[in-house]
């Protein structure tokens, strides 16, 4: 069993500084966990605490059911992948994916076929003989997961695999992480500060902001139902709109007054919820696939409309994104290509909102 649990995990570096605060999670077997958050949250000094390779300051690391703070990183039975590969260049490809096994006093026939198998679970058997300066960055990312996959460990932990590939590799390799995933069957913790990479890769999310955890969940809660402003607006592109808005009563309901013209009155349930902030700004957060020009959309959503004058058009192939200004925040509709707004025009939209977010303005907290 690869299940893993972190107990109020904290990092204090010998500067002072607090990289990791307060961690709390518990992964499954087999789970695929993704840490992601901005440059600096500490997703990698976390990756590296469970590796072994740094010192954890408080809290308790457990691997099923072992306690191992205190355990050498050769023997927690993981293997990490770092993003520059770190092979060693005099050694051919065979020589790179056998050295651990090596170290460990496998016998050369067992080392022999463990690196035959992952070399075919990999597609990399016909370089086995090639140093890794003969190959592409594909090719050794690849030779760097077969050097992991030999050890068969119970945990992978990936920092940013894929950041040293361009963009088309990237998507390749994305799909090539999920098959092995599924091949292996085992426990990975992932690191990227991309979020499609976690959107598409994780079975889980952890989503990190200095040091502290944000939120836990399937890439579909996260994208749905964000607990905060940080997560609303960091799943998800191009990003969700965060609009402020005044609170005011309207008879039995509550309106949110966005703008002069822009203005939403909510239904019965949310605007119960909203109550207590009569007076009070918050921000509304409404994802741009959520607010449309075209005419099903605005007459399936006629209670719910404002006109804007659009600035930036952009067309992405099978959608378009249209820029206007709320206010003073610019915001995103992504609408049907086949729309006849342009630059300029004054355009009626709908939104949606069932699918419509409330945060408080100072605790940057989900409302409703
Ligand atoms: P990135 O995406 O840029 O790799 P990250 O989320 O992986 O960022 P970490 O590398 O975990 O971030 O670093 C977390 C914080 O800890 C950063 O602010 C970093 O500057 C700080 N930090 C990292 N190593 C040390 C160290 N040895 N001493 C002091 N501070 C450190």
């Amino acid at each position: 069993m690869a299940s893993l649990s972190l107990k109020n995990v904290c990092k204090v570096y010998p500067n002072g500084f607090v990289a990791v605060k307060d961690f709390n999670l518990e992964i499954a077997d087999k789970e695929f966990i993704i840490f992601v958050g901005p440059s600096g949250c500490g997703k990698s000094t976390t990756l590296r605490m469970i590796a072994g390779l740094e010192e954890i300051s408080s809290g308790e690391l457990w691997i099923g059911d072992k306690l191992v703070n205190d355990v050498e990183p050769k023997d927690r039975d993981i293997a990490m992948v770092f993003q520059n590969y770190a092979l060693y260049p005099h050694m051919t490809v065979y020589d790179n994916m056998a050295f651990g096994l090596k170290l460990r006093k496998v016998p050369k026939a067992d080392i022999d076929k463990a690196v035959h198998e992952a070399a075919k679970i990999l597609d990399i058997e016909h370089l086995l003989d090639r140093k890794p300066k003969a190959l592409s960055g594909g090719q050794r990312q690849r030779v760097a997961m077969g050097r992991a996959i030999v050890r068969s460990p119970k945990v992978f932990l990936m920092d940013e695999p894929l950041s040293n590939l361009d963009a088309k590799l990237r998507v390749q390799m994305r799909v090539e992480i999920s098959k092995l995933h599924q091949r292996l069957e085992t426990t990975i913790i992932y690191v990227t500060h991309d979020q499609t990479e976690a959107m598409t890769l994780g079975t889980r999310i952890v989503v990190l902001k200095d040091g502290i955890i944000q939120q836990v969940d399937t890439p579909s809660n996260l994208y749905n139902t964000p607990n905060n402003l940080f997560v609303a607006g960091f799943i998800g592109s191009p990003q969700m709109n965060l609009i402020d808005a005044e609170v005011v009563q309207s008879g039995s309901q509550v309106t949110l007054k966005m703008s002069d013209t822009v203005s939403i009155t909510l239904p019965a349930e949310k605007s119960e919820k909203l109550k207590s902030y009569v007076g009070k700004t918050v921000v509304v957060g409404i994802r741009p696939e959520d607010i449309k020009d075209d005419e099903e959309f605005v007459a399936a959503h006629a209670d719910h409309t404002f006109e804007a004058q659009v600035k930036v058009y952009e067309l992405l192939g099978a959608e378009v994104n249209l820029h206007y200004d709320i206010a003073q925040t610019t915001c995103t509709a992504k609408v049907n290509p086949r729309t006849t707004a342009r630059p300029g025009d004054t355009v009626k939209f709908a939104m949606d909102i069932a699918r419509l977010h409330v945060f408080d303005k100072e605790t940057e907290q989900v409302i409703t």
